[in-house]
């Protein structure tokens, strides 16, 4: 699959410009603030619906515009097809494939999937938990739109118990429906919990394997799923898990009362990675970080091209000239087959590798 061309109109800083792409590597030059970034997320909202900078949609339509346009030519499950999104300030956007208007993003899935890589990846198994939840959801949600709606009403649900928990100190009575509450979350708690050891289980042997090809099989990357602590295992049946995910609230039901809080359930949950039995978050140098790092960016590639059996789309914000010639190699070396787009100020080294487009204050530079 590929984008063979694209055109923006009132997107972030760009006014109307049409682009046209290679089907291997796009490189994209030019200073800072030119507009490289933001090309890149309409590339990744055109598959998806989603913007990895933003939730709200209206952010991204041009501070003098009304509205703002996507649209693109693409190549997927053997043929040309047409994806177009209109997006408003303070409106629903709208969306359109091949001329028909869509109800929901749901109708895009595996008709260009993109992973993008930018350089706060990098840190990801050193920073806080939430980043390496937003990682794993990210791509889950892209392979698997039930995962998507189970996890949009977890989190509906978990900020009404949220608020029912805070208000109850003002009014008892609402403690009451609290039970309904617990109940719903260990439900759907299960089900995330069931998607993810699968899922993880298939990144972390992924990952394993490029970090394997890159360490010279010195170091052995082993990735674990962390979730509730009743949880003894994961891949058990989910009416096995909604009964451990029970039993942690019901322990955990006065400390909640208290502080006000939902301290239970997958919305704590968080992965770890050990590089032969050492904790990489708590012992790892920087390189053997990034490395891992790459690893995991690449199994997320690997697993979605498997799933949909074509190469998704990938997504390089600035990330190479963050890392060292080796690392890079590494990198450029596995990125071979598919469709890359590759931003960078200063080309250097890159600019063999494919097409290059230079952009300037939200205009492609002609030449
Ligand atoms: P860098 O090399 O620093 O990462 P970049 O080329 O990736 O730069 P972008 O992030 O793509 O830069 O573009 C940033 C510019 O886009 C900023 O100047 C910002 O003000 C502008 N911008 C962002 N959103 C909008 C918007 N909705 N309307 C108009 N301009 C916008
Ligand atoms: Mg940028």
């Amino acid at each position: 699959m590929h984008l063979i061309e694209l055109e923006l109109r009132g997107f972030r800083n760009y006014r109307q410009e049409v682009f046209r792409f290679d089907q291997g590597v796009n490189l994209i030059v030019g200073s800072n603030a030119q507009g490289k970034t933001n090309l890149l997320e309409s590339i990744g909202f055109l598959g998806s619906g989603k913007s990895f900078r933003t939730q709200k949609n209206g952010e991204m339509v041009r501070f003098d515009e009304d509205f703002g346009e996507i649209t693109g030519q693409i190549y997927s499950q053997g043929r040309e097809q047409n994806i177009r999104w209109l997006l408003f300030p303070g409106r629903p956007r709208q969306l359109w494939r091949n001329g028909v208007k869509k109800k929901s993003a749901a109708d895009l899935t595996g008709l260009l999937p993109s992973v993008l890589f930018c350089p706060e990846d990098l840190m990801i198994l050193k920073s806080g938990a939430s980043a390496r939840r937003r990682l794993g959801d990210t791509v889950l949600c892209a392979l698997r739109p039930n995962y998507e709606a189970a996890l949009t009403e977890y989190n509906r649900i978990l900020e009404q118990k949220s608020r029912i928990l805070k208000d109850s100190h003002e009014d008892i009575r609402l403690l009451s429906i609290l039970p309904d509450y617990n109940e719903r979350l260990c439900q759907v708690g299960a089900l995330l919990i069931s998607y993810r050891a699968r899922f993880y289980q298939s990144l972390g042997a992924e990952a394993a394997r490029f970090h394997g090809q890159f360490s010279g099989g010195t170091e052995e990357f082993h990735l674990e799923y962390k979730t509730v602590s009743t949880v003894e295992d994961p891949f058990a049946p989910t009416e096995v898990l909604r009964e451990r995910l029970r039993a942690h609230l019901e322990s955990h039901a006065r400390a909640e009362l208290q502080s006000g809080q939902c301290l239970t359930g997958p919305h704590k949950d968080d992965f770890t990675i050990t590089l032969s039995g050492v904790d990489l978050k708590a012992f790892g140098s920087q390189g053997q970080t990034r490395t891992a790092a790459i690893s995991l960016k690449l199994a997320q590639r690997e697993l979605m091209k498997r799933e949909f059996g074509e190469e998704p789309v990938l997504l390089l914000d600035d990330v190479l000239s963050e890392l060292d010639e080796k690392r890079q190699d590494f990198v450029l070396n596995q990125i071979k087959s598919g469709q890359v787009f590759i931003t960078c100020c200063e080309p250097g080294r890159f600019t063999k590798l494919g097409k290059t487009m230079e952009i300037s204050n939200g205009q492609l530079v002609e030449g």
